[in-house]
């Protein structure tokens, strides 16, 4: 069997971060990086917006605010970004704050998802240069943390550190893992919403601010904002009992593709649990399981018009003078996402979509796309023990999977925090 220094399971950005700190710390380390995917899944995938301010993406129970700008300044000095400039926002800026609203400034980039493929094979192909062995379409499936070795459906490895960074898909994965060898975790935490789709004259702050952060009261916020050439997707998931649901999202190309003269964005609400439910991940996965039920096995669409009349969409709400642009993701049911939705989240988006469109008049045409269900399940809260995200002897954890981070960057931080602790 062969035996590694460290073996990192993820080549997202988690992943990723780690491996560069710890063969530039130390040339002489034997790590192994596997990844199921041919490919990683996460966010430098889709998309691949990097923010480089505090607090985006950084959990506040995990990062103070120096701790994560210390960080961010060695992931900025290795992925070198070219920041935006931001323009004429002083007025939104305003009208916001009188709506009790706040909109954050912060330092982004932009590659798109052709832009993001090319440089996740630049890393990798730079890790392995460094001398990291790379073994994509490797699935860790167990691990024996006693003889510490893992097992995956391409043989059996030991190692001497473990890092598991399976982001978010892998949460799941995760938790196994935990249970199996006795890592004590929460995971009360969820972030439920909707897609909104629109054409870009009505949401014409993108061409001054790319991904413009609003907080709303309530626990709202918007999330993942995509323009150019942009598309709302579908995600699949399946759930503990091995059912599948689908999640929406969205992503834009770099400039290779022509713009479609449409934006996306996500409005989330956070929804954290109190005993007697505990776990986010199932009342997360019942939610997208309704959907399903209502879509008839596919994620529901509604037009703006349509919602505040009262009425579900149909097939004939996308043909009408108002509906003035087709959804960019047609493998949706035009449906009533209120039947769906719980009542609080549903309350909470919809005021904050109201705000939004005092701030930014036209978000809320009749003519704006509505998709169901957005979850984003990043809420698994291991106890660790230590500042470096172990979660057992010799096992480290980092990235969003681990609730250490919910974006690119803040993933890649937690990788070198992680990397950190391995070299310790
Ligand atoms: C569609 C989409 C768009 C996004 N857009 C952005 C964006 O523009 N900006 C931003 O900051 N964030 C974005 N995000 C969030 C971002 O992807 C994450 O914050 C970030 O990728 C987390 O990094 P990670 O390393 O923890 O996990 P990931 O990037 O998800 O990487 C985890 C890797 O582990 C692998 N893996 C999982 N389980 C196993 C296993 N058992 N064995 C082997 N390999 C395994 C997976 O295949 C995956 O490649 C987006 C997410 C999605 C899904």
């Amino acid at each position: 069997m062969e035996k590694f220094d460290v073996i990192i399971i993820g080549t997202g950005p988690a992943g990723l971060g780690a491996a560069f700190h710890l063969i530039n710390e130390n040339k002489n380390l034997k790590i192994l990086m596997l990844d199921k995917e041919k490919v990683s899944t996460g966010g430098l995938r889709n998309d691949c917006k990097m923010n480089f301010t505090f607090p985006i993406g950084f959990p506040f129970e995990n990062w103070s605010k120096e701790q994560a700008e210390s960080y961010l300044e060695k992931v900025t000095n290795k992925l070198k970004p070219e920041i935006f400039d931001k323009k004429n926002l002083s007025t939104y800026f305003k009208r916001a704050e009188k709506l009790g609203v706040e909109l954050i400034n912060i330092k982004q980039s932009h590659l798109g998802t052709d832009g993001g493929l090319k440089l996740i094979k630049k890393l990798i192909a730079e890790l392995e240069e460094l001398g990291v062995e790379i073994k994509l379409g490797t699935e860790m499936t167990d691990i024996d943390a006693k003889s510490k070795t893992i097992s995956t459906n391409n043989g059996t490895f030991a190692y001497q550190k473990l890092l598991i960074a399976p982001g978010r898909k892998g949460f799941s994965f995760l938790q196994t893992i935990m249970d199996k060898i006795g890592i004590h975790y929460i995971d009360h935490i969820v972030d439920i919403g909707i897609r909104i789709e629109t054409r870009l004259e009505n949401y014409p702050i993108v061409s001054d601010y790319y991904d413009p952060k609003f907080l709303f009261p309530d626990k709202v916020r918007t999330f993942c904002t995509n323009s150019g050439a942009a598309y709302v997707v579908r995600e699949k998931y399946t759930t503990s009992a091995g059912k599948p649901y689908f999640s929406v999202n969205g992503h834009a190309f770099s400039g290779t593709k022509p713009p479609n003269g449409l934006v996306n964005f996500a409005m989330l609400k956070t929804v954290k649990f109190t005993h007697p439910l505990a776990s986010g991940q199932e009342f997360a996965e019942n939610l997208g399981l309704q959907a399903m039920l209502m879509g008839g096995g596919k994620p529901i669409m509604q037009r703006v018009g349509d919602f505040r009349l009262g009425k579900r969409s149909k097939l004939e709400s996308f043909n009408d003078d108002l509906y003035n642009f087709k959804p960019t993701q047609t493998n949706c049911t035009p449906g009533d996402i209120s039947l769906s939705m719980p009542a609080k989240i549903l309350r909470g988006i919809w005021k904050s979509m109201k705000s939004l469109d005092t701030i930014i008049p036209g978000v809320l045409h009749p003519g704006t796309i509505m998709y169901y269900p957005e979850i984003k399940l990043y809420a698994n809260k291991p106890e660790y023990l230590d500042n470096n995200f172990k979660a057992a002897e010799n096992i480290y954890f980092a990235g969003d999977g681990a609730g250490t981070s919910r974006g690119i960057t803040a993933a890649w931080a937690s990788g070198i925090r992680a990397a950190e602790g391995i070299l310790k």
